[in-house]
């Protein structure tokens, strides 16, 4: 079943799109991770998937039916969009405690079910004003999760947390997919995205330029092996009369670029060894995220 599926959805703010033709789809229990750097048009996407702004062209549907003023599912969605809105006098409690009656629960024990899981019970009785940006974060993500949607839309939720606070959210994340939840989740941090996101788009100047799963990135990334010897020149020669794809990278290592070396580069030292030449240095490389993210920015603009 598909829980979000837009088609060619655009948004302009005057002259520019901000979302252009965007059409996705994400199925029952999938984390998708929509992935932009900044202004690439997430947020709006965003808003339009919860009804805050209208689009100037397409459509949005949530749980197969077209988001309309007739839209009746709001109950099953939890979101958090941009920084998260608090009552600044209230304690986190009071906010959650507002949040339990606009929702209409009958189960008050889910509000100190929800300050405990996400971490929150030091500051149970803390004004909203005064938490921490990553706290505040925590209270949002509280808000979105009280009600155990089954649909969360989610804008940057790891903005402002510190390492352990990602961590945390991450497995949350994961936890909460293995339970059956869909999560859409926008992020300019693509490790992180990449680390808990079953599907990947990535937006660019409000285009959906790429879509795709996890393995398929990782299967995408650039990977070689680098090697340095004392005597480049002659390495490269050997390694060229037993067929590996070789050259020399701007900082003078060897770059081995084919499956061969890449599946079993431990064969590369041993054949080094035995030639006489023997490695100061073997390693794998992978392409980070951020320069798969670029490389692919650039080929698409
Ligand atoms: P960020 O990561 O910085 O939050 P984003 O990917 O969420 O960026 P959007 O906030 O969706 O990007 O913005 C996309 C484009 O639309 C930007 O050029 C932005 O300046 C523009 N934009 C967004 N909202 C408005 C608005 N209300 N009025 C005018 N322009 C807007």
């Amino acid at each position: 079943m598909q829980i979000i599926k837009t088609n060619s959805l655009t948004k302009f703010f005057g002259t520019t799109a901000a979302t252009d033709n965007i059409s996705i789809q994400v199925e029952l229990g999938e984390i998708y991770g929509f992935l932009g750097l900044n202004g690439a048009g997430k947020t709006t996407l965003i808003r339009m998937l919860l009804g805050m702004i209208k689009p100037n062209n397409g459509t949005v549907m949530l749980f197969d039916k077209e988001l309309t003023s007739k839209f009746n599912q709001w109950n099953d969605i939890g979101y958090m969009v941009e920084t998260p809105s608090a009552y600044p006098n209230l304690s986190v409690r009071e906010n959650l405690m507002v949040y339990y009656k606009l929702r209409q629960l009958n189960n008050p024990l889910e509000i100190d079910f929800i300050i405990e899981k996400l971490k929150l019970s030091k500051y149970k009785d803390t004004k909203a004003k005064v938490l921490s940006m990553g706290n505040q974060q925590r209270l949002g993500l509280a808000k979105a999760l009280m009600h155990r949607p089954k649909l969360l839309i989610l804008d940057e939720p790891i903005n402002g947390l510190d390492p352990e606070g990602i961590v945390e959210v991450r497995n949350l994340l994961k936890e909460l997919s293995k339970n059956g939840s869909t999560i859409f989740l926008s992020s300019h941090i693509l490790g992180e995205v990449a680390k808990v996101a079953n599907r990947i788009g990535i937006v660019h100047e409000g285009k959906l330029i790429k879509e795709l799963t996890s393995n398929e990135l990782n299967d995408q990334l650039i990977k070689k092996v680098l090697v340095q010897t004392s005597d480049n020149a002659r390495a490269i020669e050997l390694l060229k009369s037993i067929s590996h794809k070789v050259a020399l990278s701007e900082d003078d290592d060897i770059e081995i670029l084919d499956g061969k070396a890449i599946k079993q580069p431990e064969n590369i030292s041993k054949f080094l060894v035995e030639q006489g030449l023997p490695p100061r240095q073997v390693r794998l490389f992978t392409e980070d995220l951020e320069m798969f993210f670029l490389r692919t920015i650039r080929t698409k603009a």
